[in-house]
C-alpha cells in the first residue's frame, strides 16, 4: 500500500483508538519487529493498541477496507515468530485490555480481558485459595490472549494439562470485525467445538478479547525437591523410571550443566555447579499420598546415581528452586546474545537417547546448545546459542535446529509441545502432517479467515495472504533462497 494510503489509514485509526495508541515512528516500530524468536525480524507499518472490544472490531474493519494485514500481539514473548508481522501491516497489541472482569469462586471461574498477564490472574484469585493452573515460565509477562493462541503449557502441565483444558469460553473478534463468543461458563458439549478449534490457532482465526477461565484450588500440600546428577542421561532415566512406577508428579523439570552454571553465575542461588544436570520434582495433593510418592521418587533418583538430593523446607526455599528453573533462558543471555529455543517433543522413555543425539548434533554443527526440559512430558527446549550478526554461524544454527526437529519426529515425537508453529516451523509442517491433514487445516483457516487478513503466513504452509503487502525478507528465507539451507 502506498505511503499516502497508510497516512490516511493512520488518520482513521487515530479516530478510533486515540493518537497515543497508534505508533508509526521507526523507533517505536522497531520494538515490535519480532517476538522472543529473534532470528526472524519484520517491522510492522503501524502498531495499534486498542482499549476495548469495540475498538478491536473497528480496527479490523478498517484493515479489511484498506486490505492491510493484522497480526494480534500480547506481550511478544512467543518463541515461534507468531506475532511477527512478516507481511507488514498492523501489529495489534492487546496489552491495554487487562481488566479482571469477574471472579466467581463458587463456580471456580474468572472472566478477564485477554491482555492481563497469566500471573496476575493467579494473584487476583489467591485470596479464594484458587489459581489459573497453566504456568508458562514466561507467566510474569505473557498474556492470557497469547496463552490461548499458543495453547501454552508450563512446568505443571505434566499433571494439570495445557491452556485448552482451562479455558471455558472466549469472546472473539472475527477477521471481518464481527464479535461472537465460543463456549461460556458452563461447558458446551454439543455442536462443532469452535472453542477447541480456536485455542492454539495462533491468531489466525480471530482476535480473542475476553476469556472465561477455569480456576483450580491451590494444593493442600506441596513438596519440592532438587536433585543433581552426573549427566542429563542419568537424570532423564530417573524421570522415565518415576513415571514407570506410576507416580505423576505435579512437575519434573531438568536443566543441563551449561544452563545450571549460567543460572548460578547470574543469581548466586548456591546451586551445585559441578553437576551434569539438575532435576526438580514437585509433588502435590494430600499428605498421605505424597508420603508414598516421595519414597518412590527418592528410590528412582538414587538408583540412577544422584549426587545429591534436597527437599525445600519452606516456601522461600521452594521459590528459590523455581527461580533457578524459571530464570534459565534469561541467564543464557550471559553466554550469547541470541538463543534459538526449540520445542520438540519425544516419548518420555526416549529422553536419555535423545539427549545423547542432541549432543552429537551440537558437535556436528559446532554450535553451543543449552538444554532445558519439561522432562516429565518429554517436551525439550534445546536453546542454540549464537550471534545473529554472524550469518555463517546462524546458518549452522538453523541446520542444527532442523536436525533436532527431524530427530524428534523420527523418535515418534512432534514439532511443538507448547510454543506453536508460527513462522519458525512452517517448513517442517509437511514432515509432521500428511497433505490431507494440511488441506483440512487450510479449509478451517479459510472458513474463518478467507482473505488471510489476520496473521498471514503463520501455522499452515501456503496459505492465502492479504494481497496488498509484500512479504518482508526474513533471514531464514534469504538463507534458504541461497540454497545454503539444504
Ligand atoms: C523466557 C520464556 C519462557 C517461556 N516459557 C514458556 C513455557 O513454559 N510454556 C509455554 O507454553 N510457552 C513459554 N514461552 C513462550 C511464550 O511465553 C508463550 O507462547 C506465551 O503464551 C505467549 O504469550 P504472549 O502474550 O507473549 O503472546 P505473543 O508472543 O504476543 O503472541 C503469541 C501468539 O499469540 C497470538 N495472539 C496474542 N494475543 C492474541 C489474542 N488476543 N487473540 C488472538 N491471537 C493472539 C499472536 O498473534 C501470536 O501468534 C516462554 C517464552 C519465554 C520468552
Amino acid at each position: 500500500m502506498s505511503t499516502s494510503n497508510y497516512q490516511q489509514l493512520e488518520h482513521e485509526l487515530v479516530a478510533v483508538v486515540g493518537r497515543q495508541n497508534v505508533l508509526s515512528s521507526p523507533v517505536d516500530l522497531a520494538v515490535y519487529e519480532c517476538d522472543g524468536e529473534t532470528l526472524d525480524t519484520a517491522r510492522p507499518d503501524l502498531v495499534v493498541l486498542p482499549g476495548n472490544t469495540e475498538e478491536v472490531s473497528e480496527v479490523i474493519k478498517l484493515a479489511n477496507r484498506y486490505k492491510v494485514p493484522v497480526s494480534p500481539r500480547g506481550a511478544g514473548t512467543g518463541l515461534s515468530g507468531g506475532a511477527t508481522t512478516i507481511m507488514g501491516g498492523i501489529s495489534l497489541v492487546l496489552t491495554r485490555m487487562k481488566k479482571i472482569l469477574d471472579i466467581d469462586p463458587d463456580n471456580l471461574t474468572a472472566t478477564v480481558e485477554v491482555g492481563v498477564t497469566n500471573l496476575a490472574v493467579s494473584k487476583a484469585t489467591a485470596k479464594w485459595g484458587l489459581y489459573f493452573a497453566p504456568d508458562p515460565s514466561s507467566q510474569i509477562a505473557s498474556t492470557i490472549g497469547g496463552n490461548i493462541a499458543e495453547n501454552s503449557g508450563g512446568p505443571h502441565t505434566l499433571k494439570y494439562g495445557m491452556t485448552s483444558q482451562h479455558v471455558l469460553g472466549i469472546k472473539v473478534v472475527l477477521p471481518d470485525g464481527q464479535v461472537t463468543t465460543f463456549g461460556g461458563k458452563a461447558r458446551e458439549n454439543f455442536g462443532i467445538d469452535l472453542l477447541g478449534v480456536f485455542v492454539g490457532s495462533e491468531g489466525t482465526l480471530g482476535v480473542a478479547v475476553e476469556a472465561t477461565l477455569k480456576l483450580t484450588p491451590l494444593p493442600k500440600q506441596i513438596e519440592t525437591m532438587i536433585a543433581y546428577f552426573p549427566s542429563v542421561e542419568k537424570g532423564g532415566q530417573a524421570v522415565s523410571d518415576i513415571v514407570a512406577h506410576g507416580v505423576i508428579p505435579a512437575a519434573m523439570e531438568m536443566i543441563d550443566k551449561l544452563t545450571l552454571n549460567a543460572v548460578e553465575d547470574a543469581l548466586k542461588l548456591g546451586l551445585q555447579k559441578d553437576a551434569g544436570a539438575l532435576l526438580i520434582v514437585e509433588l502435590d495433593g494430600q499428605k498421605a499420598g505424597i508420603a508414598v510418592q516421595k519414597e518412590i521418587v527418592v528410590n528412582c533418583i538414587n538408583k540412577n546415581g544422584a549426587m545429591n538430593i534436597s527437599w525445600a523446607e519452606n516456601p522461600k526455599e521452594r521459590a528459590s528452586i523455581w527461580k533457578a528453573r524459571k530464570s534459565a533462558f534469561g541467564a543464557l543471555g550471559r553466554i550469547a546474545p541470541h538463543a534459538y529455543v526449540l520445542d520438540g517433543v519425544i516419548p518420555r522413555s526416549k529422553l536419555a537417547e535423545t539427549i545423547s543425539a542432541i549432543a552429537a548434533i551440537s558437535e556436528k554443527y559446532k554450535v553451543m546448545i543449552a538444554n532445558v526440559y519439561h522432562a516429565g512430558d518429554g517436551n525439550l527446549h534445546p536453546a542454540i546459542l549464537f550471534h545473529r550478526d554472524n550469518q555463517e554461524e546462524t546458518l549452522r544454527v538453523m541446520k542444527a535446529a532442523r536436525d533436532i526437529l527431524e530427530l524428534c519426529l523420527k523418535l515418534g515425537g512432534t514439532l511443538s509441545g507448547e510454543h506453536g508453529i508460527g513462522i519458525e516451523k512452517l517448513d517442517e509442517m509437511s514432515l509432521a502432517f500428511s497433505a490431507v491433514d494440511l488441506k483440512c487445516m487450510s479449509y478451517v483457516h479459510d472458513a474463518f479467515n478467507p482473505d488471510g487478513i489476520l496473521n498471514p503466513g503463520k501455522v499452515v504452509p501456503n496459505l492465502k495472504s492479504c494481497g496488498e503487502s509484500g512479504i518482508r525478507p526474513l533471514l531464514r528465507h534469504q538463507l534458504s533462497a541461497a540454497g545454503t539451507l539444504n
